[in-house]
């Protein structure tokens, strides 16, 4: 339970965008609202024979497109008050990064590492059966996907029992996303939130406006980085970062922080931590004091990827990076990013920065009802066609490249290329629209209420042509 309200956080950032439009108030109000919420309580056996109560939700934020979709977190302190707000969350984020979906968001009341990998089973088929039976599951209905605590092997799980009950159903894989490969995943889904926060980024960085009120150089290269959480989001938002140029200056997990200011080698950080059980005592690297005090580092880039409520009212002060980058969801209070918007500081919105994981997840939800892997049709036909055009300027030039440098030109897309290369393009596209909007108004609002009043439009077109408003 978390002891900020989160939906009403979610709520005061929306009224300040729709403060600049000028929606009839019955329209905003239906926008705003969570369109249903499923409470649940069931009974699961542990290991030793002990039957415990689990207490589990789905929120449905938006009906205004089918399927809704969003992540199913497993955490101890989860709450109703939670998944509405993470729910309305992605319905904005489906509009900013144009997925068409509404938004909803699972969230099942334990803490996995007291569980055992059965228990959690019969935890997770017992809570998508629940679902089933209320109809908050389905390809043309509720889409799942992993979020905080879950990931492929639970969605897994969802998939067969879906699948189950749902025999004869042409989508039924089409469920849940994130799943594995070999149950109909796509690839690059599992890195895709963490490589969107790297694209995001990047772009902000690469904005030649923002940099010069900023007073950095143009580019990701040499930024020092800071990232808070280990986890999907968290590791593989590092990693990409550290790859495009950045250097890694802190990482925290929750038994630690550390800090080298020349830079922290993030996969040997990984292999340490697997080894000894802890970030701490990494070699060359100092340990903080406190976990917490990973926010509070001498960087330029700040990636809070762990929870929600990181950057308070408390210890927003003490925030010294130039540039706030959300890869979890609600990182930062509303409370907080004024006062970061006050500073100057650039506060890159969870609504936009960390949409690439439904981002793919709309990929592979395509996918499985095309019933086709991206790339098999086109992609040896493309490679036919790039090679006759080589051999044409080849024949022209009278040169000709050695093998290596050919193949790279007249390779196909497969279906990794073309994901990563969808989640590219979609992530650009979706900072330049916010960018584009905060600059109608002369600047004058931040990134987040830019990305409110992208997303308040994009709802309310879609109410206004179904015809539900007068
Ligand atoms: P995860 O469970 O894979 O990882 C979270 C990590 O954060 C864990 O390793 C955990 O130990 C660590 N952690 C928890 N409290 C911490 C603390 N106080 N300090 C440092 N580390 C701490 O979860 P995830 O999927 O990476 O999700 C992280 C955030 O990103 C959540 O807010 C989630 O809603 C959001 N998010 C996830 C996805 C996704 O595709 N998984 C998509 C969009 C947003």
């Amino acid at each position: 339970m978390s002891q900020i309200n989160l939906f009403e956080q979610v709520n005061r950032n929306f009224d300040k965008a729709a403060a600049y439009l000028s929606y009839d108030k019955g329209v905003l109000k239906q926008i705003k609202i969570c369109n249903s919420v499923y409470h649940m309580t069931f009974p699961v056996k542990r290991d030793d024979g002990a039957v415990i109560t689990v207490e589990a939700w789905r929120a449905e934020h938006s009906h205004h497109k089918l399927p809704v979709k969003g992540g199913i977190r497993y955490s101890p302190t989860v709450d109703e008050n939670d998944v509405m707000a993470f729910a309305a969350l992605m319905t904005y984020k489906c509009a900013i990064v144009n997925v068409p979906f509404g938004g909803a968001k699972g969230g099942v009341r334990i803490d996995r590492n007291q569980f055992t990998k059965s228990e959690l089973e019969r935890v997770t088929r017992r809570y998508t059966y629940e679902l089933i039976r209320k109809g908050f599951i389905g390809p043309g209905v509720d889409v799942p996907a992993p979020d905080y605590g879950t990931g492929p092997q639970e969605m897994s799980w969802i998939m067969d029992t879906y699948n189950m009950v749902n025999h004869n159903q042409l989508e039924a894989i089409a469920c849940v996303t994130g799943k594995p490969i070999s149950q109909g995943g796509v690839r690059g889904r599992v890195e895709a939130t963490g490589r969107g926060v790297f694209f995001g980024l990047r772009t902000a960085c690469e904005n030649s406006g923002d940099m010069k009120r900023l007073g950095m150089k143009q580019g990701l290269g040499g930024k020092r980085a800071v990232v808070q959480g280990l986890g999907n989001v968290g590791y593989h938002a590092a990693k990409f970062l550290q790859a495009g140029g950045a250097v890694i200056v802190g990482l925290s997990e929750m038994e630690g922080a550390i800090h080298n200011p020349k830079g922290l080698d993030v996969e040997a950080v990984m292999k340490h931590r697997k080894e000894t059980k802890s970030i701490l005592n990494f070699p060359g690297a100092a340990n903080l004091p406190s976990p917490a005090m990973v926010l509070e580092l001498d960087c330029e880039i700040l990636v809070p990827a762990a929870l929600e409520s990181q950057i308070t009212e408390s210890n927003v002060d003490r925030v010294k990076a130039k540039i706030v980058g959300e890869g979890a969801n609600g990182p930062t209070t509303s409370g907080a990013s004024e006062s970061l918007w006050k500073r100057g500081v650039l506060l890159v919105p969870d609504t936009f920065l960390n949409a690439g994981g439904v981002t793919v997840s709309y990929f592979e939800w395509l996918k499985n009802i095309s019933h086709v892997r991206f790339g098999r049709l086109g992609k040896r036909f493309d490679e036919a066609a790039h090679m006759k055009i080589l051999k044409a300027i080849e024949g022209l030039t009278g040169k000709a490249l050695d093998d290596e440098v050919c193949r790279e030109i007249v390779r196909g897309g497969d279906e990794e290329a073309l994901v990563n290369s969808g989640l590219e393009d979609t992530m650009m596209s979706a900072y330049n629209e916010i960018r584009e909007i905060q600059a109608k108004y002369n600047d004058e609002m931040d990134l987040r209420t830019a990305s409110f009043i992208d997303a308040i439009q994009k709802v309310a077109v879609a109410y206004e042509e179904l015809g539900i408003f007068p």
